[in-house]
């Protein structure tokens, strides 16, 4: 489906189309149509266990779907079309089409025997070529979007878990994803935390309306989803319950699912 606006048609950058996901007997996603548009930002919202993490990891390329097709600008994801059949894409697919999609998880994975700036500077040389002369200035530039440009040399034992989380974002930020996945970024963090790693998110969701950066945010941050998001998908037991503006779903949840999962926030 194309939406338009104005004259010009506009196609999305992410497509899942009829996608399942089960594990042995367990049936996580069960046949999820959903489209994200270039430059939307989008907040996952629903209960525990109802399926957001394997609607991400999906994209990311970490898990495969059990049925169904993923496009990200047009382009299948874990399938290619050979001959005009779908097959199984090979590895070296899958890692091209990793390149455009940056991922936060709820811990942080930071490589504990390498500092800060090796930390950021790793993927572009590793990952894209990059000079190491590039990397390290693209690294130092992303360092200090989050803040920490005065811990370049700090290993990451000696950081707190919010200082953590933001050399996650910057690593992520610096291979200049056109789509960038949070999932539940500050769940792991003590609650005085918190407002640092968000102010950072909210930096980046700001500024990605200029640059046109793509993002999905699976948050349990009820009021930080209100404030970035264009658009709430409501999802639970692995289907999407109800879609629609920030205020249409906060203020006028139509589901009885919705309205108790969002009475637990009040
Ligand atoms: P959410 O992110 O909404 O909390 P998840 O996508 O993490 O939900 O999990 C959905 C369901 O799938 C849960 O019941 C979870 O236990 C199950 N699940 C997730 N990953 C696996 C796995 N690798 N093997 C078996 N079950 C899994």
């Amino acid at each position: 489906m194309l939406i338009k606006k104005g004259v010009i048609t506009i196609k999305p950058i992410i497509r899942y189309n009829k996608i399942t996901k089960a594990y042995g007997d367990l049936k996580v996603l069960k046949g999820i149509d959903f489209e994200i548009y270039p430059g939307e930002k989008v907040a996952l919202i629903g209960p525990s266990g109802s399926g957001k993490t394997t609607l991400a990891r999906l994209l990311m390329t970490l898990e495969e779907p059990s049925s169904g097709t993923i496009e990200v600008e047009g382009k299948l994801l874990w399938h290619e079309k050979i001959n005009g059949k779908l097959v199984r894409a090979k590895e070296k697919h899958l890692h091209e089409m990793r390149k455009d999609i940056g991922m936060v998880f709820q811990h942080f994975y930071l490589f504990p025997h390498m500092t800060v700036l090796n930390n950021v500077m790793e993927a572009p040389i590793t990952v894209l070529g990059m000079s190491k002369k590039e990397a390290k200035k693209q690294a130092e530039l992303m360092i200090k979007k989050v803040g920490l440009i005065d811990k370049l040399n700090i290993y990451p034992v000696q950081l707190s878990g919010g200082q953590k989380q933001r050399v996650a974002i910057a690593r992520a930020l610096v291979m200049k994803p056109k789509i960038m996945l949070f999932d539940e970024p500050t769940s792991a963090l003590d609650p005085e935390l918190v407002g640092e790693v968000l102010d950072v998110i909210k930096e980046i969701a700001v500024e990605g309306n200029d640059t046109d950066m793509t993002m999905l945010l699976i948050t349990h941050e009820m009021d930080f989803a209100r404030e970035i998001a264009d658009r709430i998908v409501f999802f639970d037991e692995g289907v999407i319950v109800e879609q629609g503006s920030p205020d249409e779903l906060f203020d006028n949840p139509k589901t009885p699912r919705l309205q108790t999962f969002l009475s637990r926030f009040n």
